[in-house]
């Protein structure tokens, strides 16, 4: 679940305004019945009936639902991720509005906290939905969540935003923050903090997706031994006015790599190096000499999440060294 708090929560009723924006996903998702979970549709269920499931959260907060999309989250696409950011902008405005919880697909949710989910679906039998929505709600509300950005809130941790990543295809200990760690931790509804995230975000950050309809175009390619560079090609000449290399190592690139990107990079095409390994830092000027090449290094964000970076920084600039300093701002 993705959570949000404003800076000035106020309250209504003498209870904080929640606004639950749902997209769909396992928590939204219905199982014929089988005693297995992974066959499920995602998105079947709907907000209202998501909420009525964990009437808890009425005790806490008074929830309104909106239905922003109802898709698993591997259809998300950057069109309702500006309808849903721009949507949470409104929503923030309002002085009434304490905090905004994102029901979303765990699949592409790293991605989207760069913008409350649940791994088992609502009528699995061992559905894990109604405690990681109230548990987000919870999170939501809590005085200590503002200033901090965009959280997950999943199996009792608390994530930030730039460092969560999904790391067990079906298991509910799925999401961690491999170079940072859980910022805390949600018990049945007792919000602790232990750290805070410090790149800039929400606020602080220049990206204005107001007046977007649409995001510039970003592909990611893999890296791997013998890559073919048709592959590459096809990319590059799909129009993409950036590519990320998921490369291996430390952003390394095999050879063809390096042909194809070289040339693309001539063409004015914005190649940054990422690494498909997990965790750790891209460094500039690695086994890569950047300076030399015209590449950028991603810091320490996954391939997936430097894509949303450079497609919001090409928003802004294609200035090289200006896109090199949103990866350490941001
Ligand atoms: N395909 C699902 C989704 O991301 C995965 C399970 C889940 O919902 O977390 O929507």
């Amino acid at each position: 679940v993705l959570v949000l708090a404003t800076l000035l929560a106020s309250f209504a009723f003498g209870k904080p305004l929640v606004y639950v924006l749902a997209t769909g996903g396992t928590i939204a998702g219905s199982a014929a019945g089988g005693a297995t979970d992974t066959a499920y549709t995602s998105g079947a269920v709907t907000v209202d009936a998501l909420l009525k499931a964990v009437p808890q959260i009425n005790d806490i907060a008074v929830v309104k639902g909106e239905q922003v999309a109802n898709i698993g989250s591997q259809a998300m696409n950057n069109e309702i991720w500006l309808k849903l950011a721009k949507r949470v902008n409104e929503l923030l405005k309002q002085k009434d509005v304490a905090g905004i919880v994102i029901t979303h697909g765990t699949d592409t949710m790293e991605q989207a906290s760069r913008a409350s989910r649940a791994m088992r679906s609502s009528t699995s039998m061992s559905a894990d939905d109604p405690l990681n929505l109230y548990n987000a709600v919870n999170v939501a509300i809590n005085k200590e969540s503002k200033g901090k950005g965009v959280l997950v809130a999943m199996n009792e941790e608390i994530h930030a935003a730039r460092e969560v990543q999904k790391t067990n295809t079906t298991g509910v200990a799925t999401f961690k923050s491999p170079n940072t760690g859980k910022i805390g931790s949600v018990f049945y509804g007792n919000v602790k903090y232990y750290l805070n995230p410090v790149r800039a975000h929400t606020k602080a950050s220049e990206f204005d997706v107001s007046k977007l309809s649409e995001l510039p175009k970003v592909e990611v390619v893999m890296g791997y031994a013998n890559v073919d560079r048709a592959m590459l090609d096809a990319a590059i000449s799909s129009g993409a006015k950036g590519i990320i290399n998921a490369g291996v190592g430390n952003g390394s690139l095999y050879p063809t790599a390096e042909e194809a990107f070289g040339k693309a990079i001539a063409n004015g095409v914005i190649v940054a190096r990422s690494s498909r390994v997990g965790s750790g830092e891209t460094t500039r000027g690695g086994e890569t000499d950047d300076d030399k090449f015209g590449s950028i290094a991603t810091d320490n964000l996954s391939p997936a999440k430097a894509r949303v970076l450079l497609m919001l920084g090409l928003t802004k600039t294609n200035d090289k060294a200006k896109l090199q300093e949103y990866f350490y701002k941001y």
